[in-house]
């Protein structure tokens, strides 16, 4: 096992958000596996990252694949023997529009298996490499549009987002299943926290966000270097926690 690098998996990060947050956690000397299911896409972001200076490896993994997920928590236990930081960054909409009325359900179904059955399968199969962590960390990438009080408008903040009956309930479930890891982990030193990152200038929304990406990774960046004293279970923005 290596002694000397905090060893962390960033998934989707290959581009966009994820690929933000590989940059940054590598700029803390960190070893940082660029999880990212297209062979050419992954290795051209490892370059990228490399020719930056971090000491980034690709991880082949599709988070909607047994097999893959598999392998990939293989794969890190052979470089490194254990994991300390993972970020559930990769994520899809599914595309809109995608009103309640009208939603095709396998758009729900293939959301949910990318965005909150992808989050659990790479967990579960990273956990035994992240309890041999001093300090393990799990960020989950979430989105303000999972937040049921910001979509009912409750808090006196505006409706993010537009009706979307698969990509934000499917982060909405992601919280919950969230605070139940929360309570599972209770009492060991893994925190858990789930991460908005604002609205993003990325693929995922053609561009249309107003942050870049380098902005939207910030949050998720703070949480993979919590103290061992900080928050777990939370749900964080820039400005501080999301209401549920
Ligand atoms: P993005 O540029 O589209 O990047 C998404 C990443 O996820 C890509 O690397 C993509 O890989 C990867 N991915 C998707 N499905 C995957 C799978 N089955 N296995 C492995 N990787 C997969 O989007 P982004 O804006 O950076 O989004 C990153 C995260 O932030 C997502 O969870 C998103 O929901 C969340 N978020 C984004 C915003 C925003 O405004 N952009 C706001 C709130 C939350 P490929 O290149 O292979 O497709």
């Amino acid at each position: 096992m290596s002694e000397q690098h905090t060893t962390a998996l960033v998934t989707g990060a290959n581009k966009g958000i994820g690929y933000e947050i590989a940059l940054g956690l590598g700029a803390l000397g960190w070893s940082v596996g660029v999880g990212a299911r297209h062979d050419g896409r992954r290795e051209e972001a490892v370059e990228r990252l490399r020719a930056a200076g971090v000491d980034a490896f690709g991880v082949p993994l599709d988070v909607t694949d047994d097999a893959s997920t598999t392998a990939a928590a293989r794969l890190i236990e052979e470089r490194a023997g254990r994991l300390d930081v993972l970020v559930n960054n990769a994520g899809i909409t599914g595309g809109m529009p995608q009103e309640p009325t009208r939603v095709d359900p396998d758009i729900i179904r293939t959301v949910v298996e990318t965005n909150v059955l992808g989050v659990i399968r790479v967990t579960n199969a990273l956990l035994p490499l992240l309890r041999r962590s001093a300090s393990p960390r799990i960020v989950n990438m979430s989105s303000s549009v999972g937040s049921l009080t910001r979509q009912s408008g409750t808090d006196g903040e505006l409706t993010t987002g537009p009706v979307a009956a698969a990509y934000s309930p499917s982060k909405t479930f992601l919280n919950a299943v969230t605070v139940q890891y929360t309570r599972e982990l209770a009492g060991t030193n893994i925190l858990i926290n789930l991460a908005c990152p604002g609205y993003v200038a990325t693929d995922l929304n053609g561009f249309q966000g107003v942050r870049t990406p380098e902005q939207g990774a910030a949050i998720a960046v703070k949480l993979a270097t919590l103290p061992d004293d900080g928050p777990t279970g939370k749900f964080f923005e820039d400005a501080g926690e999301v209401p549920w």
